[in-house]
């Protein structure tokens, strides 16, 4: 029998993909599937970003770009920051990357080893737990709570560091809750980490523009005080519905650039080069479109939360932000993830199971309401028939 490293032995997965692979093959057996289970927007990427990448190809971008990605991309990033956050940050800061989680896999990666502790947020996205048990470190869960409006509490975060603790992750706007961390509670924790000179922070903020009812999404680059051990973890994938172009882009104080720049060239060597001259075109271009989505996810969440809190057993409070909701199920007398397989196998609905984002998800599912209102509707129609039989 083969042996591989016992890294293997410990790696985990996002079941999102396991629920997706079974949603389809239902659908393809003939029953009529309404997917709440994936987390990608179900619009198309807008055309001006497809014709970019065209023109790239037919322009002959067709070969190997700079490992970091290439530095038109970068300066558009570092545009984007600056338009979203008021942040200077250099474009030698910056790499462009095949997705998000590349962000997670090289931060970890970095810090990650036996006898190192990392805090990441339970609920929380599934890859952060899996990569770190595969480096050997002890994952640290910083529990996300109902009652807290599904924020992360600064205090109980800072109560978890200690001399081992190497990386923090914290992530805002959140998956799979939907929650948003307040200013105060960030400038708490940004405060107190003065205490801490040696830890390391990854601020997932892929969800940022996805904010509602006027909440604020708050940038970590927006505390130069820890530019010098901050990576912000950003990209495409989510805001111009760009989950399978593979683009993601990251900031890293300098000490750590050329760490990354060379697992880039080891790894990737470099993001598919049209995809980044489409990149371009999603930041520079004209953003009607995100506009759009933004406003057809802000009608689909309220037809969600009052849907489910229309059912007795069931109660949803109201996301703040990115494209889920996270309702409580425990009065329905179900374990989170028996009534997401039911839901899925009986009704044809799918959602994840709270437990497949950590421990304390259970007692929660995950629904994204990245799909139609009329989809929604029915979904939630058939949702209350079944917790209601
Ligand atoms: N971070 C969070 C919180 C996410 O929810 C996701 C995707 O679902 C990612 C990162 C990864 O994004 P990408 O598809 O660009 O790898």
């Amino acid at each position: 029998m083969l042996k591989t490293v016992s890294n293997f032995d410990r790696i985990g997965e996002e079941n999102a993909f396991a629920v997706l692979a079974r949603a389809n093959q239902l659908a393809a057996s003939g029953k009529d599937v309404i997917n709440l289970g994936i987390g990608q927007p179900d619009f198309k990427t807008p055309d001006h970003i497809v014709e970019a990448a065209i023109k790239a190809l037919k322009d002959g971008h067709h070969g190997y770009t700079p490992a970091t990605g290439i530095l038109e991309c970068r300066e558009a990033v570092a545009r984007r920051i600056d338009s979203l956050t008021g942040e200077t940050v250099s474009p030698e800061n910056i790499i462009v990357v095949p997705g998000g989680k590349v962000t997670m896999f090289a931060a970890i990666l970095m810090f990650g080893k036996p006898g190192a502790e990392i805090l990441y947020p339970d609920p929380g996205f599934p890859i952060y737990r899996s990569m770190i048990e595969f480096t050997g470190a002890t994952p640290v869960p910083v529990p996300i709570r109902e009652e807290n409006g599904f924020a992360f509490s600064a205090d109980e975060t800072l109560s978890l560091i200690n001399e081992r603790t190497r990386l923090l992750i914290i992530n805002s706007p959140a998956n799979p809750t939907g929650g948003v961390t307040p200013r105060a509670e960030i400038e708490k924790l940004v405060a107190d980490l003065e205490r801490w000179p040696d830890l390391a922070l990854m601020s997932d903020e892929i969800y940022d523009v996805m904010t509602y009812d006027g909440e604020e999404h708050v940038s970590l680059l927006t505390f130069p005080e820890i530019h010098d051990r901050l990576i912000v973890l950003n990209g495409w994938s989510k805001t111009w519905a760009m989950t399978g172009w593979r683009m993601g882009w990251s900031v890293w104080p300098d000490s750590l650039y050329d760490k990354v720049r060379k697992l880039a060239v080891n790894c990737w060597s470099c993001v598919n080069a049209p995809a980044q001259y489409a990149g371009i075109a999603a930041i520079d271009g004209p953003q009607d479109a995100v506009t759009r989505m933004l406003e057809a996810f802000d009608r689909r969440r309220k037809l969600v939360v009052d849907g489910l809190n229309a059912m007795e057993s069931i109660s949803c409070a109201t996301p703040k932000g990115a494209f889920y909701a996270f309702p409580n199920i425990k009065k329905t007398g179900w374990k989170a993830k028996e009534l997401a397989s039911a839901l899925l196998e009986e009704t044809g609905v799918a959602t994840i199971g709270g437990p497949d984002f950590g421990i304390l998800g259970e007692g929660y599912i995950r629904l994204s309401y990245a799909n139609s209102e009329e989809n929604i509707e029915r979904a939630l129609e058939r949702i209350k028939a079944f917790v209601e039989r």
